[in-house]
């Protein structure tokens, strides 16, 4: 995190904040919905105070939905805590403390962490703010409720519903910022282990595999297969640079069409293919590398209708118990040039 450049933190923050409201904005619907209601009821029950301090409150939420659609996310932010602020106060002081209608207090924390998470000042005052109304109300609870004529029989079913509704309400939001950060912390696994033109895993991905394995490889055997398309460079400086890149997704498609779901397919770097394959003898994988190659060669050249051969040269390795990755990888390596200086387009060793 601390290598990060203010400017990439502040990008982070904002993307962050723009995903937690994209969860949220159900919840702003639900909210806005239920001051029409309770804007219907006050013209009902004759509470002018409250009827006019809902219409305000419906007036915020159209302004806050526009600020939302419109990426205006701290003024969204903003809006909606202080409506819930105030509503808490003028319900509470006019309906009474019973009515517990400052429970709402309790659903803006969430939304206060996320949409000010970048601006102390306005996260610590409306948290400040927050408890103030919660403690002083409570405090002043005997003097509330006694201006208006409305019934103790109201006044409990305020209560019931009020605590239903944010409860409900805080449970909902409670749940959706549990999935929003699994969904966030998914995208950073996928941004970090999947290469982002093949979409294949990354170097970092096998490399992770490899450690979770570790104790299992002793006792079943563990295969590599490394490959690398031939005379990549002038496929490159005769179609282009991005055709290029088609050829390598091409290869990437043909790779993970013919391996297993338990193996690891990565993009080890430039146009160089690893495969780790847990619980594969040597054999078995010099299958499936004999399977890819034949796949490259017949779709690998397939793109934009150029009809070009692709070939590849593939070495397999198993990895020894006890043997280190490098180790390993060395030997792939070297039987790799091997093929390359034998002509390519085969898989290493032809004997095996
Ligand atoms: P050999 O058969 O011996 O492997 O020859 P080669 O031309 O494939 O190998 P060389 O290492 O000389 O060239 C690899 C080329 O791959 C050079 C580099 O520009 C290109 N390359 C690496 N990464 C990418 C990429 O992401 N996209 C494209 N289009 N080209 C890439
Ligand atoms: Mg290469
Ligand atoms: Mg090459």
């Amino acid at each position: 995190m601390n290598s990060l450049s203010a400017d990439d933190r502040a990008q982070v923050l904002q993307d962050a904040t723009t995903q937690f409201w994209k969860h949220i904005v159900p919840i702003v619907w639900i909210a806005f919905a239920i001051h029409i209601l309770l804007f219907g009821l006050f013209l009902f029950l004759h509470v002018p105070v409250l009827l006019a301090a809902n219409a305000l409150s419906i007036l915020v939420y159209v302004v806050c939905l526009r600020a939302i659609a419109s990426g205006r996310l701290q003024t969204a932010g903003m809006l909606l805590s202080l409506e819930i602020l105030g509503h808490a106060i003028v319900a509470t002081w006019m309906v009474g403390w019973d009515s517990n209608f400052y429970f709402y207090l309790f659903f803006l924390v969430p939304i206060i962490a996320f949409s000010f998470q970048n601006a102390p000042l306005r996260r610590r005052g409306l948290s400040l703010a927050i408890m103030v109304v919660a403690v002083g109300g409570y405090a002043l609870r005997r003097e509330t409720g006694v201006a208006t004529a409305i019934g103790d029989g109201l006044t409990e079913a305020f209560g019931i519903g009020n605590a239903l509704t944010a409860v409900a309400l805080l449970l909902h939001a409670t749940y959706l910022s549990v999935r929003f950060t699994l969904s966030m912390q998914l995208q950073l696994f996928h941004t970090a282990h999947r290469d982002s033109l093949t979409s294949l895993y990354t170097r970092r991905r096998v490399l992770q595999r490899l450690r979770q394995i570790g104790t299992e490889r002793q006792a079943a055997a563990t295969a590599i297969v490394l490959l690398d398309v031939d005379h990549f460079k002038q496929i490159n400086d005769r179609h282009g640079h991005d055709f290029g890149d088609l050829v390598l997704q091409r290869v990437a498609d043909s790779i993970a069409a013919c391996v297993r779901g338990t193996d690891i397919a990565a993009r080890w770097g430039g146009e160089e293919f690893l495969v780790l394959m847990p619980s594969t003898t040597v054999l078995e994988a010099r299958q499936v590398a004999d399977r890819v190659l034949a796949h490259i060669r017949e779709h690998a050249g397939q793109v934009e209708g150029a009809g070009l051969t692709v070939t590849a040269t593939l070495a397999v390795a198993a990895l020894q118990p006890g043997e280190a990755f490098r180790d390993a990888l060395i030997r792939a390596d070297q039987l790799l040039y091997q093929g390359k200086e034998a002509g390519r387009d085969r898989v290493m060793p032809t004997n095996a």
